[in-house]
């Protein structure tokens, strides 16, 4: 059983996965976590490249550098985790990508998509939940920024904007796959929500 959340910067993926995992072992079940970037060790020198380099990264090496942290992550981790029969409950898959390097960066969401499954050997996730941040709220977190900052505010919210449309493009085309939810709701409603779906799956 692979499950992936995904969602925007602060719409509460790693609260939800830690009450997601304690569950599931409480269930009895084995389960391996695991996130992009950064679930192995190659994986973390990639992310410390990706996330705090300084200088350029060129929108396609961006894109390859992801592509090159998951292919590994799915090898190494995560497939030998489903052959054992574990849970794999991870922050971040492919539909990041396609969200963020496809409509974020304008890269074209189909061939964000192919790199990435060419990457991961074509894994799919079994239940893909996704938190769906209302662009409000990034707007509520930029509400104390000075007007000097508007441009670049601008620039900011318009990325996010497009992250998010990506998303719900995304959520849309694979109902069966993904489980999409409203992060402004309470902590407990959405882990409950969650819950029942896993406890739906026929892999379950
Ligand atoms: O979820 P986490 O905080 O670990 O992600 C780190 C950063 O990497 C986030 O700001 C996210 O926007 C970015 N990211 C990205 N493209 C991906 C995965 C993550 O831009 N495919």
């Amino acid at each position: 059983l692979f499950i992936t959340l995904e969602g925007g910067d602060g719409s509460g993926k790693s609260t939800q996965s830690g009450i997601l995992v304690e569950w599931l072992q409480n269930s009895g079940r084995t389960v391996v976590v695991s996130r992009e970037p950064g679930g192995t060790d190659l994986g973390l020198e990639l992310r410390e490249i990706v996330l705090h380099r300084r200088g350029e990264i060129a929108p396609r090496a961006e894109a390859l550098i992801y592509a090159a942290d998951r292919a590994h992550n799915i090898a190494t981790k995560v497939r030998p985790a489903l052959e054992r029969g574990d849970v794999v409950v991870q922050d971040r898959y492919l539909d990041s990508s396609v969200a963020y390097q496809g409509a974020g960066r304008v890269l074209g969401g189909d061939e964000v998509r192919g790199i990435s499954l060419w990457a991961a050997e074509g894994l799919l996730p079994d239940l893909t939940v996704l938190l769906d941040l209302h662009e409000d709220a990034g707007k509520d977190r930029l509400a104390d920024s000075r007007t000097r900052y508007d441009r670049l505010e601008a620039e900011a919210n318009d990325f996010h904007g497009r992250v998010r449309a990506g998303y719900l493009q995304l959520a849309a085309a694979e109902p069966d796959r993904f489980l999409v939810l409203d992060a402004r709701d309470s902590v407990e409603s959405i882990a409950a929500a969650i819950r029942a779906r896993v406890e739906s799956l026929p892999t379950s």
